[in-house]
């Protein structure tokens, strides 16, 4: 089902959930449990990340057909300008369209590892503005990208940036917005009220980040941008040492995160699953 479709349709807020293309078979067919584990709680669609080299893109196309063919789940590929021109993205789209793919979060992506600046393609596009529009001009696709409460990393303007590209990616024909993680939910109130005002209609969804492990949460968050406020390391460092208690606390906080965002009208929750399902899942029942 179309994600502009699931989104107009949904009577309460929905639940999506985003995987990563796994490396190996076993991380593949733990994918595959944990999809089967999630129907307990009824996925408005399931997303599927694309990486910036080969064979992980590959693997993305062969997770979100499979899932399109055999679950019953609704995907949605993500998909980057990292290192393809216009043609090889032109030939993508058209596999997904003959696998009945119908929904694609577009994405300007990161660096590949070992590379310094995102660098763009010849013949390829700089921005997911810009993939947004060429997106449009390749098939019916419904369109989801991303957007930053606390700002992207390379943004000079801060926040006042993003929301101006987010300006530009619903005018180039995004149907829906996905945000960055964020602990403070203040962040993300104070970045609806400024996008309502620059005239953004478009859902935005909060991504939701349940926190496993606080150490990698702390690493990876310094690089997207994401911030870690100073109660989250207060309550968290005592126990980062016990993965069981810092997994046990994560759901706590995310199910109050939750709680208060669906309280505030979001048109639904987005979880970075990190390719688990336990904590998702005991979040959705706790709300
Ligand atoms: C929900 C979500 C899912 C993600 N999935 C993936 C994934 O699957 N694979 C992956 O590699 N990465 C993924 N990322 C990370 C993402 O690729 C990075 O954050 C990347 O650095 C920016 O991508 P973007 O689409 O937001 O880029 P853009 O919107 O192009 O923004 C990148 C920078 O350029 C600026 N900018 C935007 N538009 C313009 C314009 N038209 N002119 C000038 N400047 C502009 C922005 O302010 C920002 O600083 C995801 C992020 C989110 C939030």
């Amino acid at each position: 089902m179309k994600l502009s479709d699931i989104l107009s349709s949904a009577e309460k807020p929905l639940i999506s959930c985003e995987f990563f293309p796994p490396k190996t078979d076993k991380g593949e067919e733990n994918l595959w449990l944990c999809l089967n584990e999630l129907r307990s709680i009824n996925p408005a669609y399931i997303s599927v990340t694309y990486g910036a080299g080969g064979s992980t893109q590959n693997r993305t196309k062969g997770i979100v057909t499979r899932i399109k063919a055999e679950t019953g789940l609704s995907p949605v590929a993500h998909l980057t300008c990292v290192g393809a021109t216009k043609d090889e993205l032109a030939a993508l789209l058209a596999d997904y369209q003959s696998a009945g793919i119908e929904n694609i979060l577009a994405l300007r992506g990161d660096a590949p590892e070992g590379v310094d600046r995102f660098e763009t393609t010849s013949g390829g596009f700089s921005h997911a503005t810009d993939l947004i529009e060429f997106l449009r001009t390749q098939g019916d696709f419904s369109i989801a990208c991303a957007t930053y409460p606390e700002g992207h990393p390379e943004s000079e303007g801060g926040v006042a940036d993003d929301i101006r590209y987010l300006k530009m990616k619903q005018d180039n024909g995004a149907d829906c917005a996905v945000t960055q993680y964020f602990f403070d939910n203040d962040a993300f109130f104070h970045f609806r009220e400024a996008t309502d005002k620059a005239g953004i209609t478009i859902p935005i969804i909060p991504g939701i980040m349940p926190v496993s492990n606080f150490d990698q949460i702390v690493r990876f968050s310094a690089m997207c941008g994401a911030s870690v406020p100073d109660w989250l390391h207060e309550k968290m460092n005592p126990i980062r040492e016990d993965l069981d208690a810092v997994k046990a606390l994560g759901i706590e906080l995310a199910t109050r995160q939750c709680a208060e965002l669906l309280e505030s009208g979001v048109p639904g929750l987005h979880f970075y699953t990190l390719n688990k399902s336990a904590a998702t899942i005991a979040i959705a029942r706790n709300l």
